[in-house]
Parts: C-alpha cells; structure tokens; sequence
C-alpha cells in the first residue's frame, strides 16, 4: 500500500518542473497525477500529454523519470501517459452519467475468467433489489451483453445524436454488440476506441440510475485508464478464478486501478467448484483460499461462485437465471455492494 507519507518525497522532486504550457508547476497544472510508491520500489505517476508535441511529451516524461529515480527507495519508474485530444463530436461534451449515482466497473486482468458472466447477472441482481440499473459493455473487442442479454434490436439515438441504451431483462444495456456487425471483428485503434467509449458512456442517454455497471475490457492497458478516466468508476469489483495464472494478472489489475484512485471493492472468485452429482466438490482451477486471494489483490473475497452448467447454457440462450447458486450468491453480493458504495457516498 501507498502511504501519503511515502509519495511526499516523489511529489516535492517534481514540484520543481515548469508545465510545457501551463503557468505553474507540473504538479499545480495537474499535467502529473496519481503519483505512487509501491511497496517493490516501483515509482508511477499519470502524465497528461495534452497539448504537448511528441517531443516535448518525451523530454518532460524523461525529467519526470530522472527526477523520480533520485528518491530514496524509488528503484524504477513507470509513467502511464495519458491524452485527451482524440475525443471529439457532438456528444464529448454532453454528461450522460450525471443522473447515474453509482458506476460500478467489473474487471479482470485475464479474459475468459467470466468476467462478463458475472458483470451481467450481478446488474440484474442489483435490478432484482429493484433498483434502476444499467450495463454498458466496454469490452470493444469481445462484446457479449447482447448475447448475455439475447438482445437481437440496436441502439438508436437521440435526435442530438445521443445513444440511447436498450431495454433488456429491465437494464439499460449499450455496447458495441448493439452498434457494430456482431460478426464484425472490431480492429479500432486508441482514439476511436475512446471516442466510442465517450459516445457509449457520458455522451449516451443513460437517464435516471441508481447503479451503472461497466463490463470493462479485460487487461491493464490504454483503455482500461482511458475508461477509468471518462467514467470515474465509484469503485471496481474484481473477477478471477482461483487459478494462479488468472490472480496473477488480476492483481496487475487491482494495482492499475489503484493507481488511477479507482477503489477495489472486493473480489469475486469465478468457476471456483463443480458441484457434482453425489455431493462431490471439484475444483478445475483451484480451491478459492479466501486469505491468500485477500492477500494478493489488497480486497475481501466477497463470493466463490460455482461452474454451473446451467449458467453456461443460459448465457448462450440469452436467458440469465434469476435462481441457482449462483445467482442467489450475486443477490447476497448485490446487498452488500450496494450497501458499500451508498456508504462510501455519505
Ligand atoms: P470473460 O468476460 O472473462 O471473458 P465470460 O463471461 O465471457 O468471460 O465467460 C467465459 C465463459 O465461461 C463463457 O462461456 C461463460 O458462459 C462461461 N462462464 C462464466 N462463468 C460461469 C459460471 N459461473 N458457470 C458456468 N459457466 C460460466
């Protein structure tokens, strides 16, 4: 864990270079952010390169790098640098999310893990409290909410050209599988990808919501803060299975979203047991061993959800079960998280 007392050093190292274009210091522009000091020695900060040419982004992240490698303790340096000027058109500007109380990311480090699975029947758990509820996929390269969903319609906007979510399983679901060609592979680069998120999320018609969940791409790359940026998630709930390869990667994650002040509010262990026939219990990817995922991703295990066959089918139907282990797990995870983030708000 970072404390405020160890990142003062790294702060006051910067606090000496100009902004390229502000009047200020890098600190005082906000140009630097999320300055931090991992327990392993490794120093990160957010650098915003907007205005900047190329080359002034380079030098100014080199300065950055040789200053922050002078502090004691710091052993390297890893600056994520961050760029708003791609994202334009109609709806940039428009706050989509101000009537949303609560965004909600559900993530992973790995695909495969059931992060969608999870994401789309705990909406409809918190749905089931009767609260207001919406799923924005962000997964632009995976879409699966509208198969989840078994939404055959697309989205259609506004006459301001705003996208208005569709109603399914009573959500509000956008994604790209209710824009593109869903057999389309989608090939975008950064800055569509950011404007198709803009569009799909503060720029889209989302209306009066209690909880907003975003289905977030899997991995720790340019999207992911891209998205943790434009939709300042309350907090992100994390997916695994308890297998090694999956936590490994799901702590880069917690750690990414750390960084970006995005709290982890707990972890959900997926496809943790088979319950089979006979009483018997399998475990495909491992046992979830509470303390030991507690320990590597920093947040409490808040449900170990079996594989259930009947999921599986379901999911591919487009019928998501309203009862079984696993969405009576997700209803009791529903509670406690809604719980959580109203008391975080008070
Ligand atoms: P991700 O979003 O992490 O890529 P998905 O949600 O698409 O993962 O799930 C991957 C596959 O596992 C899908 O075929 C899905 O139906 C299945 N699946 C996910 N969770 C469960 C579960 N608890 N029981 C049974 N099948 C599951």
């Amino acid at each position: 864990m970072t404390s405020r007392h160890a990142t003062e050093p790294l702060a006051l190292s910067l606090a000496g270079i100009a902004d390229p274009r502000g009047s200020g210091s890098i600190l005082d522009t906000g140009r630097v952010s999320g300055i931090k000091l991992a327990d392993d020695g490794t120093a990160s900060a957010v650098l915003a390169v907007d205005g900047l040419p190329a080359a002034a982004a380079r030098a100014l992240e080199t300065e950055i790098i040789t200053r922050l490698r002078q502090v004691p303790g710091v052993a390297r340096v890893r600056i994520i640098q961050t760029s708003e000027r791609h994202v334009s058109g109609p709806t940039a500007d428009a706050n989509g999310l101000a009537s949303v109380r609560h965004v909600v990311a559900v993530a992973s480090g790995k695909g495969g893990v059931g992060k969608s699975t999870v994401a789309a029947n705990l909406a409809l758990a918190l749905r089931r409290r009767g609260l207001a509820v919406g799923l924005l996929d962000a997964d632009i390269h995976g879409p699966s909410a509208h198969i989840l969903l078994g939404i055959r319609t697309r989205a259609t906007a506004t006459s301001d050209r705003r996208l208005i979510p569709v109603a399914a399983h009573g959500l509000k679901v956008l994604g790209m599988g209710l824009m593109a060609d869903p057999d389309r592979a989608v090939a975008w680069r950064g800055p569509m990808i950011s404007g198709a998120m803009v569009q799909m999320g503060p720029g889209a018609d989302w209306g009066q919501l209690d909880v907003l969940i975003v289905d977030m791409p899997p991995g720790t790359g340019d999207i992911q803060i891209t998205l943790a940026q434009k939709l300042r998630p309350a907090g992100v709930v994390l997916v695994t299975t308890p297998q090694a390869l999956a936590v490994a990667d799901a702590r880069r994650a917690a750690a990414l979203f750390r960084q970006l002040d995005v709290p982890v509010l707990g972890t959900i262990a997926n496809m943790a047991r088979i319950d089979a026939p006979g009483g018997k219990l399998l475990h495909p990817f491992g046992k979830a061993d509470a303390p030991k995922l507690e320990a590597a991703l920093g947040a409490p295990l808040v449900a170990a959800l079996p594989l259930d066959p009947a999921v599986t089918a379901a999911s591919d139907q487009g019928t998501p079960l309203a009862t079984g282990p696993v969405a009576e797990t997700l209803a009791g995870v529903a509670a406690r998280l809604w719980e959580e983030l109203e008391a975080r708000r008070a």
